[in-house]
């Protein structure tokens, strides 16, 4: 469709980043493009399903989409922070990558018992990194509505990993 093609032209694929054989998607053309963020801001915020009391991103291009996302929504934003980023006290998620883990934490008290949490990141690739932000806010007592991506890497699976969730992607990419 329209915003699709739109986020397609703005993309930026850069090859070998940040290792050998990565093509690196790169999204910064279009948050500098005013008219395509505002309207991919206004499609994360449509996409919700339901009401939504937070809406939480990964760092660190995540926190630029969830921030606006969340006051068209007239949500609060939980900052989902590579480990050792957050003050105390902080709740864990660990998740394997394709050498070593890496883990995921959030503030527990920024997040009421029952709070209804719409996902937001860049990309969806492996879907390492969406799972194991799903896994940390229910273990703090919320409940992820749903999840939303410019970008998913088809070819990585990312989507096997979140069964049963919704997942809203602007951009499929093969
Ligand atoms: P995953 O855990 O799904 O393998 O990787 C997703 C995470 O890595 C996201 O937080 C995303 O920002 C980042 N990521 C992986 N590949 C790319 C890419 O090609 N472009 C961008 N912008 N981010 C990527």
């Amino acid at each position: 469709d329209e915003l699709a093609a739109l986020v397609d032209g703005l993309l930026r694929t850069v090859p070998d980043f940040p290792e050998p054989g990565v093509q690196f998607r790169d999204i910064m053309p279009l948050l500098a493009d005013a008219d395509a963020f505002a309207r991919v801001v206004a499609a994360f915020a449509d996409h919700a399903h339901g009401p939504v009391d937070l809406v939480a991103g990964m760092e660190a291009r995540g926190f630029l989409l969830a921030s606006p996302v969340a006051t068209a929504l007239g949500a609060g934003v939980v900052p989902v922070r590579k480990a050792g980023k957050l003050p105390g006290p902080v709740v864990s998620q660990s998740y394997a990558l394709e050498y070593g883990s890496a883990a995921v934490e959030v503030q527990p008290f920024t997040i009421p018992d029952g709070a209804r949490v719409l996902v937001i990141d860049d990309v969806l690739a492996t879907g390492g990194t969406a799972a194991a932000t799903v896994e940390l806010l229910e273990s703090c007592g919320a409940t992820v509505v749903g999840l939303s991506f410019l970008v998913e890497l088809q070819a990585l699976g990312g989507r096997a990993l979140l069964p049963g969730r919704h997942v809203d992607t602007l951009l499929t990419l093969p």
